[in-house]
């Protein structure tokens, strides 16, 4: 640990600098860069974060005495350059408290302005200043801070409003009047009196006279507000370490509420939204910070164009819009052009969008904050591409200014923000597959189909999903699931989709019969309105407005930046010829995986698949599997097609059985008719069927090793359909994959099957193709001995969903119960179905690669599991050698990103 406790910056001098956030926080880095660099920033004094975890180690009045003597020379630092004294009535000093993470956590923690005042100083304040309002109001300000943060002032009840503002409401309304600014000194001086009979009242304490103890009482409320609800969970949103700790900074008070010539803002070097290159911000006369965040009055725009364009919106017209709205470029012409010349000299200085604090006390600009802005995928995209034309950075700091994961947001339709924050939050799940949605609720997929076709918008709630549920999730605007995890199936499938889907919401309770679902207390019917955040995994209530997602020209640009870096292809998983098309729109290189079984859950041909599946004997598996060969070829030439010149890896069948037969009786009578069996029999072979643990049971290669007609029905609709297109002239790659083995036999044997069938066909359409057969690694014992599988298999893909499923021993089916506590607990860091689990998982793909490669030197390696368009895991496949990642249409952009990333990270 650093045995230096306490930075001290202030006229143009600092001993910190930008690069030492992690021990002096992002804020308290940039106020001692500013100052480096000539920006005006009040003189103060920066606690560092290693501090605050010596704090929650060794406890407040240990860390009090350690810091004691550093504070109160730094204070007198402080005292120094403002020429004034902290709690001398005569010529008071006051000062700011505020926390400042590593990372930026906007309005997680604590700040408390104004501190330093009591009855006998803000006399002094009020004489030295000669503004009595303005010494009041500070006071009443400081009061209310102080009593909220470090005295624990909060309202009772959770429907209350603020205890503060409910006496300010109080004092305004005795007179009738509206705005906070229209209080007299009287009122004021009424206020603080309130407000400290309240406190004591409340929470029975006395409002503390003496400054150094206000100053002891603030620094220990930050630290603890490390530690409060909102920080932890933002934290946990935005995988920020709790060992980081927030460092205090504490500045000299400047003040924005001086009167008319003084002002306080926020404001953005580029637009955080759309990254537009303009300067834009909101400031408010004669306030002080918390005034602009807080919305009880009304901020006006920065910039004058950006004033038009408020009022616009707000339909008030030009004349009012000047009168009283005015841009601080027209109000205050002189200050506005120092507040644009320094907020581009600090975004050239950091050649990044900077989100900058300021106050303006009494003609006198001052800065208090500056970092690289919070923005939208959108914008950020935009602000790297840019920036790079710009010169200002190069393309692999533009690469690396790019969050694969927030690509995600420019691919999909999105909440209006506005609309977003009235929203009522009712619970949250897992955010399976991103997007917005709202509709109204159905429970089943033939409603839900219904529904669509009638010209609503749908969300399907179901406790989990099922292949016959996919007409529905196609219909339906996004989909809700009380169980199932990242890799269920509803997740899968609505990530292929690029469909919103929130999975595993474990407080929703769906009762079918009446068509209800009970979320948190509140129950919902079939047609009541829910809206879903894919990315965020919420759940509100009723409808919220979504806009669609806009896909500019910036994107292709850094993608095409991505093509010139990467090493590692990204293919797609994709089904059907739509989901194909979409993901060689966003570039990928080819399939990866083509689950067959998904194509067969249309109506017409789940019939022929359960018929094919509850058949017992050969003939009458054959006969079945006759009807499914038409609708196979079409699909396979469909798929190729839409990939034409690209592999297409196509993995054979690999359902689990009980997914695909009918549980219920109306499906159990429609199968038996078609099979000219009775319905007692089909009950009979749908409960042979079961299975304790079917994600281990008969499925992958054990169903074409047990069946292997199946394997030959697969090839020849495969083979006919590529042999079709080379006869149009087209390159058909196609690539035949035999799924879960464990052992090489299990490839063999299925190779055999494919190879001949193969022949046959070649021979009878009097064309041949090149082709290959691979196998999936999913099973560690495939992993384990990958070298002799690599002396038949032409290619490796790694299934890293059931590879997890069998390193971990967790079932993937049944994660929901466990998996979410652990993640609370924080037995698991990580979900290891969402992120892949390097040290275990990964070292198993590591040795597969390496042992497979020790036999056939050119064996193409890829990844197919969820984890191919997970940013951390791509780079992980990059890292160990892999030809390919292969993730679902959606997240190509995000796996092309992540795989140029690796690169440059190297
Ligand atoms: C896997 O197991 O990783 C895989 C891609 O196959 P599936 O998810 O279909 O089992
Ligand atoms: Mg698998």
């Amino acid at each position: 640990m650093d045995e230096k406790r306490v930075y001290l910056f202030g006229n143009g001098k600092a001993e910190g600098k930008a690069d030492m956030k992690n021990l002096l926080g992002g804020k308290g880095a940039n106020l001692a860069e500013m100052n480096l660099i000539g920006v005006p920033v009040p003189p103060g004094f920066t606690i560092t974060t290693d501090v605050c975890n010596e704090y929650f180690v060794k406890g407040k009045t240990a860390v009090v005495s350690l810091l004691k003597a550093d504070v109160e020379k730094a204070v007198e630092h402080v005292e120094n350059l403002m020429a004034s004294k902290f709690g001398d009535p005569s010529n008071p000093l006051l000062m700011s408290v505020r926390s400042g993470a590593r990372a930026s956590m906007p309005g997680m923690m604590d700040t408390i302005l104004n501190l330093g005042l009591n009855d006998v100083v803000v006399e002094g304040l009020a004489k030295k200043t000669g503004n009595e309002r303005f010494a009041f109001d500070s006071y009443r300000r400081f009061v209310q801070m102080y009593g909220d943060v470090v005295l624990g002032m909060k309202p009772v009840n959770k429907e209350d409003i603020d205890p503060f503002e409910a006496i300010i409401q109080q004092v305004k309304a005795e007179r009738g009047i509206k705005l906070d600014n229209d209080m007299t000194v009287e009122e004021l001086k009424k206020l603080v009196k309130l407000f400290k009979e309240a406190i004591k009242a409340q929470t029975g304490c006395d409002f503390p006279d003496d400054p150094m103890e206000q100053l002891w009482g603030a620094i220990c409320a930050v630290f603890d507000s490390w530690m409060n609800e909102r920080a932890i969970l933002y934290r946990k949103m935005e995988g920020i370490p709790a060992e980081w700790g927030t460092a205090v900074n504490v500045m000299a008070m400047v003040f924005g509420n001086m009167g008319e010539i003084s002002a306080t803002g926020v404001c953005f070097s580029r637009d955080a939204a759309t990254g537009e290159n303009v300067f834009n911000g909101e400031y408010l006369v004669n306030a002080q910070g918390e005034d602009v965040v807080a919305g009880i009055r009304t901020p006006q725009q920065i910039t004058k164009r950006g004033s038009v364009a408020w009022a616009e919106n707000q339909g008030i017209s030009e004349d009012i819009r000047k009168a009283e709205y005015p841009s601080m470029e027209e109000a205050m012409p002189e200050i506005f052009a120092q507040l644009d010349e320094l907020q581009n000299k600090l975004e050239k200085h950091y050649r990044d969008m900077q989100d900058m604090e300021f106050t303006v006390q009494e003609g006198k600009l001052w800065f208090l904050q500056t970092r690289s802005g919070k923005r939208t995928g959108t914008a950020m995209v935009k602000i790297a591409m840019d920036l790079l034309a710009e010169g200002e950075i190069d393309e692999q700091t533009a690469l690396m200014r790019c969050e694969p994961g927030k690509l995600d947001e420019l691919l999909h339709p999105v909440f209006d923000k506005i609309a977003l924050s009235q929203a009522k939050v009712l619970t949250r799940g897992l955010p399976a597959s991103p997007g917005a949605a709202s509709g109204q609720i159905v429970f089943f997929a033939d409603d839900a189909e219904r529904w669509h076709e009638d010209g609503k918008q749908v969300i399907m709630v179901r406790i989990e999903t099922s292949p016959e549920d996919l007409a529905g999730m196609s219909a339906a605007e996004g989909i809700l699931t009380a169980r199932g995890g990242m890799t269920s199936h509803a997740a899968v499938v609505a990530r292929g989709m690029g469909k919103c889907c929130v999975s595993g919401a474990g407080a929703i309770n769906v009762d079918y019969k009446a068509r209800t679902v009970e979320i948190e207390g509140t129950l919902f019917r079939e047609g009541d309105y829910l809206s879903l955040n894919g990315s965020t995994g919420e759940v509100y209530q009723g409808e919220v407005q979504t806009r669609p997602a806009e896909i500019g020209g910036d994107l292709a640009n850094l993608m095409s930046l991505c093509e010139k870096y990467t090493r590692l292809e990204v293919r797609t998983n994709a089904d059907t010829p739509h989901d194909a098309e979409i993901a060689r729109h966003f570039g990928a290189k080819g399939i990866g995986l083509c689950r067959t079984e998904h194509m067969f859950f249309e109506s017409d041909k789940i019939l022929a698949m359960r018929e094919m599946i509850l058949a017992d004997d050969v003939a009458g598996r054959e006969k079945a599997l006759s009807k499914l060969l038409p609708y196979q070829k079409a699909d396979f030439e469909g798929i190729l097609k839409a990939m034409d010149g690209y592999p297409v890896n196509i993995r054979l069948l690999d359902p689990p059985l009980h997914e695909f037969v009918p549980h219920d009786l109306k499906g159990q009578e429609i199968v038996a008719k078609e099979m000219g069996v009775t319905v007692s029999y089909i009950q009979k072979r749908v409960e042979s069927l079961s299975e304790h643990n079917p994600m281990l049971g008969h499925r992958g290669c054990r169903l074409g090793n047990t069946f292997p007609e199946i394997t030959a029905m697969q090839t020849r609709a495969i083979m006919s359909a590529a042999c079709e297109l080379k006869k149009q002239g087209l390159n058909p790659k196609p690539e035949i994959m035999v799924p879960l083995i464990g052992i090489l036999y299990e490839f063999e044997a299925q190779e055999k099957v494919i190879r001949a069938e193969a022949e046959k066909v070649f021979e009878e359409e009097g064309v041949r193709v090149d082709f290959k057969v691979g196998t999936m690694i999913e099973v560690p014992r495939a992993a384990l001995t990958a070298d002799r599988i690599a002396t038949r298999a032409e290619y490796f893909s790694f299934g890293t969903n059931d590879l997890t499923q069998m390193t971990f021993g967790y079932s993937r089916d049944d994660i929901a119960s466990f998996l979410p506590i652990y993640l609370e607990k924080k037995i698991l860091k990580v979900d290891p179905f969402q992120a892949l689990d390097q040290h275990g998982v990964g070292q198993l793909i590591e040795m597969g690669v390496n042992k497979g490669r020790s036999v056939r030197p050119d064996l193409t390696c890829g990844i197919c599991g969820e984890h191919g368009g997970e940013p951390s895991s791509v780079k992980f496949c990059h890292k160990v050698g892999l030809n390919y990642v292969s993730c679902s249409p959606f997240r190509v952009p995000i796996a092309r990103l992540a795989a140029a990333q690796a690169v440059v990270e190297g």
